[in-house]
């Protein structure tokens, strides 16, 4: 039994790609029989709202997704980032961090374009150039001090995934939690057993594993989910049309036949994919799942 969940930013619509994860998500939390959440991922202020709170809820619901307990939010929860980030301190892990560069003020989404490493600006400044940057009045984030290692994890979709532990952000200049400290507090709070989420983070994902153990909290499992793609086979985006429930609905595709046909491309058969969530749920098998990106053009058959 692995319970699971599904997190999103509520920073806009959901589109296919976003909701096919949710499925995949929610089928492999069920199909073990486990609990399955919903994090709203709202660190960033400026782009979360609660009206996306809102329409992405209903579009997981209108997709016969259902989930166990309260939908958590991460701006409700600073106080546990920042034990967590009071132990890294006292272990002396941290550093503080005076870049100014759009990395740092992006720290509170997950990376989904994948992130270039700290070039470790920071890392050893001397005592009189940090007292000088304090003084010119420059907020510091406090970034990880890593070892350098290089950490690999097994995922259950795309088989291995090796990186280099990065000097991530933990809290940002803004005083805000950063996504890849939050994530891993999260997911061992939530008791989460295995992490199904978008392929393009699979690369955060040995980083984060890392920090779990220097946090003393227990490895989450993997299943990175292969990423819808548009006609130009990039990830999916609003440009490639209509993408959201909501314009499926405008375009006379009603919700249940969303959900079958994101079913179906999930592995699940023809007959069960029409079903009740207990037919579906017995019908999915993670091996049967594709491997590839999936066209979006598959996805809109009807
Ligand atoms: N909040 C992230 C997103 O918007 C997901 C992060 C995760 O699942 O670890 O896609
Ligand atoms: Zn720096």
């Amino acid at each position: 039994m692995a319970d699971g969940r599904f997190a999103p930013s509520p920073t806009g619509d959901l589109h296919l790609g976003n909701l096919r994860t949710a499925l995949a998500a929610w089928l492999f939390a069920r199909s073990t029989g486990g609990r399955f959440v919903v994090r709203m991922e709202d660190l960033d202020r400026v782009q979360s709202s609660a009206t996306h709170e809102a329409s992405q809820l209903a579009d997981l619901a209108a997709l016969g997704i259902d989930w166990d307990g309260e939908v958590v939010r991460q701006s409700e929860r600073f106080d546990r980032y920042e034990a967590a980030i009071a132990e890294l301190v006292r272990a002396g892990l941290t550093y503080p961090c005076y870049c100014t560069r759009r990395e740092i003020r992006e720290a509170a989404m997950a990376p989904h374009e994948g992130t270039s490493a700290y070039p470790g600006t920071c890392r050893d400044l001397r005592a009189t150039d940090r007292a000088r940057r304090e003084q010119e009045g420059r907020p510091p984030a406090l970034r990880l001090r890593s070892d350098g290692r290089t950490v690999i994890i097994d995922d259950a979709l795309i088989g291995s995934v090796s990186a280099v532990v990065d000097d991530v952000v933990l809290r940002r200049n803004d005083g805000v939690p950063a996504y890849n400290l939050a994530v891993v507090v999260d997911d061992a709070a939530q008791r989460i057993g295995q992490v199904v989420r978008a392929a393009d983070l699979a690369g955060s994902a040995p980083t984060q594993r890392h920090l779990a153990g220097l946090l003393g909290l227990p490895p989450v499992q993997y299943a990175h989910v292969p990423l819808v793609v548009g006609p130009d086979g990039r990830r999916l985006a609003k440009r490639d049309g209509a993408v959201t429930l909501a314009e499926q609905r405008a375009a006379g595709r009603a919700p249940a036949d969303v959900r079958r046909r994101l079913l179906i491309s999930l592995g699940v058969g023809d007959a069960e994919a029409g079903g009740p969530n207990s037919a579906v749920v017995a019908g999915f098998d993670p091996r049967a799942m594709p491997r590839g990106p999936i066209p979006v053009a598959g996805l809109l058959v009807p």
